[in-house]
């Protein structure tokens, strides 16, 4: 997770929901978003719905992939590369 620690939160705007890009969300607008479950890539605000997960918000391309995602979260977090 390096990755997060070169995000400079400094410039960031008041946003509550900044992620590292490489974990998820970022800012607003067309930040793009992976969906856990199929690793598709998206621009974040057209993803079909979202899930908050131990503090953390996942979007999904279809309502499919957030129930597949909410039956068993964990297999879909942070996987080892
Ligand atoms: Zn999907």
């Amino acid at each position: 997770m390096m990755g997060c620690k070169s995000a400079p939160k400094a410039e960031l705007p008041n946003e509550r929901d900044i992620r590292c890009p490489k974990h998820g969300i970022h800012l607003g607008g067309t930040m793009k978003v992976t969906d856990p479950v199929c690793g598709m890539r998206f621009e974040q605000k057209k993803a079909v719905t979202s899930v908050e997960y131990q503090g953390r918000t996942y979007y999904f391309c279809t309502e499919a992939c957030r129930r597949q995602f909410e039956e068993d979260p964990d297999r879909y977090l942070e996987q080892p590369a």
